[in-house]
């Protein structure tokens, strides 16, 4: 891979040991990888109506080169079961059905993926990947928001993120610029009592500020959604992507000390 700029040392090794599974079965084996420090992350993906193998490949380089995390990705979110995800410590959806009805990844998948939040472990999704599996009542819950009806957005365009409430995800990070899609009027299926807006931004359209990030607890667990990400692009602006690494972390852990020096700098990593 490439290391750009210097930067990869710890992080670009583990990489490389992760990427040598990729391709020999659905889901990729980082155990060998693993610090003791660090928190195993699976990706959820292999459908979705957005880029998802380029924001995949970015959220994972974006996981790996903080050094805070060790990533497997799993295409196939059905063959799921309390077994496959017990060495993980959070859960991220890049999964979407959009335009394939609304299939459900099964009693099984769903059944592990519930029972693992509440016993005090992390789901997060960014951008789509929160937004199907409407009538999973705990998934959606979990996460806190998801494209809903009444639910939109324009252009791509320019708007500033700031940060309405004190929370570790956002502590010591700055109110940031992005290019990206704005959602409005975030859909809200199954609330809990526990959901946090942590993140808005101001839409033109609705002339209201707009939930961009949010997150929860449930039972034992969290839950996190970055509402930003529209593709690679996306994912590569600074503030949104240590937005994210610290709702992964927090979602996995419930406190948030990834080193995001190299992130805070606005250096590019790639
Ligand atoms: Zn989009």
């Amino acid at each position: 891979m490439k290391t750009g700029h210097g930067l990869a040392t710890v992080g670009c090794i583990l990489c490389a040991i992760a990427s040598v599974a990729t391709g020999a079965s659905a889901v990729d084996d980082s155990s060998l990888a693993r610090q003791p420090e660090q928190l195993s992350v699976l990706i959820i993906t292999g459908s979705n109506n957005h880029e998802w193998k380029s924001t995949t490949k970015e959220l994972r380089q974006a996981c790996e080169q903080s050094g805070r995390f060790v990533v497997d990705v799993t295409l196939t979110p059905e063959t799921i079961t309390a077994d496959s995800i017990a060495k993980y410590d959070v859960l991220v959806s890049n999964w979407n059905s959009f335009g394939k009805g609304d299939p459900r990844w099964g009693k099984t998948a769903e059944k592990a993926v519930e029972e693992f939040v509440r016993k005090g472990k992390g789901l997060a999704a960014f951008h789509a990947g929160s937004s199907s599996l409407h009538d999973w009542v705990a998934f959606q819950g979990i996460l806190g928001g998801a494209w809903a009806k009444g639910t939109g957005h324009g252009p791509r365009s320019s708007f500033t993120v700031t940060f309405p409430i004190e929370h570790p995800i956002t502590a010591g990070i700055k109110g940031f610029e992005t290019s990206d899609e704005l959602w409005y009027n975030l859909g809200n299926l199954h609330p809990l009592d526990s959901r946090k807006v942590l993140a808005t931004a101001y839409c033109e359209k609705t002339k209201k500020q707009e939930a961009v990030a949010l997150c929860t607890e449930y039972g034992k667990g969290r839950g996190f959604l970055l509402v930003l990400g529209h593709d690679a692009k996306a994912l590569q602006n600074a503030g949104t992507r240590e937005l994210l690494l610290h709702g992964i972390e927090w979602a996995a852990t419930g406190a948030v000390c990834v080193n995001n020096d190299k992130i805070k700098s606005g250096e590019k990593i790639q």
